[in-house]
């Protein structure tokens, strides 16, 4: 389960520490020093997870926290403090900004990276190698493969990120953006005109096992995943 992670942390001997084992772990990291850079970055492409200082210069980690709350394309972002402060109220704050969970310093590795697979199974279940199954329709992250009626299908590999979004996230709209920003974590340099290239090869991909018809266009709006109509 590779994911990308934005790190957010002034003291450079920390972030380096940190973005070794998330990298040696097999993330891709995206590092920040303060709030304004983690914004800027959080602009061109959505991370999977934010690992959050406390005490930065500028804008505070809990305010940072709150302002990718406050925001429809962010607030689905796994968040998860990092503090040197143990006290029960510092968490109480950071959990009420937003924070999905909290960790103080020192933390192992090994800590660290437990967390982050956890918030990412509660928050971006997509983002796990848990097999996902609905309306007869098989997905297996582990071995990359997808079956319809117990029959393999075959998808490129946007055609399967896509299809583990939209089943993992079944029976809501999502816009053409939103789909960008999740599958594509980019929303900025692809068209919003690719999105709907793809839908088209999956819905090609899913049409030998009759499952075509459960990726549902949302006139005006974007695109549903629906098990219910099979
Ligand atoms: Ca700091």
């Amino acid at each position: 389960m590779a994911a990308t992670i934005l790190l957010v942390e002034d003291e450079p001997a920390i972030q380096e520490l940190i973005a070794f084992n998330l990298q040696h772990a097999g993330h891709h990291v995206l590092r920040a020093a303060n709030g304004e850079q983690a914004l800027t970055l959080v602009r061109s492409a959505l991370p999977d997870v934010v690992l959050l200082d406390w005490m930065l210069p500028g804008i505070s980690g809990v305010e940072l926290a709150r302002r990718l709350r406050g925001d429809s394309r962010t607030k689905g972002i796994p968040i998860i403090m990092l503090t040197a402060r143990a006290e029960e109220v510092d968490k109480v704050a950071g959990l009420d900004a937003g924070a999905d969970d909290y960790i103080t310093k020192p933390f192992s590795p090994r800590e660290l990276l437990a967390r982050i697979k956890a918030v990412l199974r509660r928050r971006a279940p997509q983002m796990t190698d848990d097999a996902v199954e609905a309306g007869g329709l098989r997905l297996d992250p582990q071995t990359h493969r997808v079956f319809g009626h117990e029959k393999p299908l075959s998808l490129g590999p946007t055609e399967f990120r896509l299809l583990h979004f939209l089943m993992t996230h079944p029976e809501r709209v999502h816009t053409r953006s939103q789909l960008l920003d999740q599958v594509w974590g980019d929303h900025v340099f692809v068209e919003e005109r690719t999105v709907d290239v793809h839908i088209r090869r999956l819905r090609a991909a899913l049409q030998d096992s009759g499952h075509d018809a459960l990726v549902q266009t949302v006139r005006g709006t974007g695109y549903r995943f629906s098990p219910n109509v099979a």
